[in-house]
């Protein structure tokens, strides 16, 4: 019998669901406004009746559990939540424990950042690969790693925090709390704050002129119709970018880099100069490692959470036949 998996994508703004098969295909899904300011009985609600509304449609003796990604940090080895900042109420909460009881299958947790790397991985722009990272420029910045054919999880499962490296010493405030954080130079909302600001001592310049705020999309539209400063902005970001990326790529030594997340829409603008900061950059055995555009697209989470469901069936001794088609 087909086996499905049900992916649940918690964040910060939108509860995503999603039926996924055993190829990474999604048959149907479900979305709606996170209620962030609920508390925790209320996500929970919104899951189990996304999850629900897809269950109809389908046999569940077909569901072979539900994956859940969620925003960290979250111990995934207790399934604790500690501490959730884009979430309100989730402290110290036994956010695993609370969704088995809500399900009659098996549940799954895992960061947002690693299930989006298991997605890419098991699904995506990495299939086959030993060695990858997986980096989402958005909002935040985080990822995931896959190293030596494994999913890195680290203590309590929470390796991988990808955005909050240091990077420039009393630097910029992250919303970490810390200072300097790669996130808070790299990521979108860094990117538009800068065009903001060099926008407005700009004299030269399209953007902003319309008295709207300004958008990381407006910035790349300016670009192309030739606008100095918006390129320059652009041209900017992929340095920093290739910054993080050239550490990364050191310290893991991966196969490829897969980059998601709002920015890799604009991926094709920005990865020519990423990718020309590590040639020149990197040490010689590291140059030629390619920085890949997310082949799931803003799915790579979702449909990473519904693998974490396969994954697990594959390491159970009666499901050898998940383990190929997962591989
Ligand atoms: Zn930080």
């Amino acid at each position: 019998m087909q086996q499905i998996a049900i992916g649940i994508d918690l964040g910060g703004t939108q509860v995503r669901a999603a039926l996924v098969d055993e190829k990474g295909s999604l048959i149907a899904r479900r979305e709606e406004l996170t209620d962030a300011d609920g508390g925790p009985d209320r996500i929970l609600s919104q899951i189990r009746a996304l999850s629900d509304e897809l269950l109809a449609a389908v046999n569940p003796a077909g569901v072979a559990g539900i994956g859940v990604s969620a925003p960290g940090p979250i111990d995934t080895v207790s399934g604790i939540a500690t501490s959730i900042p884009t979430l309100s109420g989730f402290v110290d909460f036994p956010l695993r424990a609370e969704l088995q009881q809500r399900f009659p299958f098996p549940v799954s947790l895992e960061h947002d950042g690693i299930a989006a790397a298991i997605g890419e991985w098991t699904f995506g722009a990495g299939r086959g690969v030993e060695n990858l990272i997986y980096v989402t420029v958005s909002t935040g910045i985080g990822g995931g790693v896959i190293a030596d054919g494994r999913v890195l999880r680290g203590r309590k499962g929470m390796a991988a925090h990808i955005g909050h490296m240091s990077v420039v010493p009393d630097g910029e405030l992250c919303p970490c709390g810390n200072r300097g954080c790669f996130e808070a130079y790299g990521s979108g909302t860094a990117f538009t704050r800068r065009a903001r600001a060099r926008a407005a001592e700009c004299s030269e310049t399209t953007l902003g002129r319309s008295g709207d705020d300004i958008h990381s999309r407006d910035v790349f539209a300016a670009a192309r119709a030739g606008d100095a400063l918006a390129n320059a902005l652009i041209d900017e970001e992929a340095e920093i970018l290739g910054r993080g990326f050239t550490s990364l790529i050191h310290i893991f030594s991966p196969d490829m880099l897969v980059m998601g997340g709002g920015l890799s829409n604009e991926f094709d603008r920005l990865q020519p100069g990423i990718q020309a900061y590590i040639a020149q950059r990197a040490m010689p055995g590291f140059k030629d490692v390619r920085i890949v555009r997310a082949a799931l697209g803003q799915n790579s989470g979702l449909i990473g959470a519904a693998a974490l469901v396969f994954l697990a069936e594959s390491v159970r001794p009666d499901a050898p036949s998940l383990v190929a088609g997962l591989r």
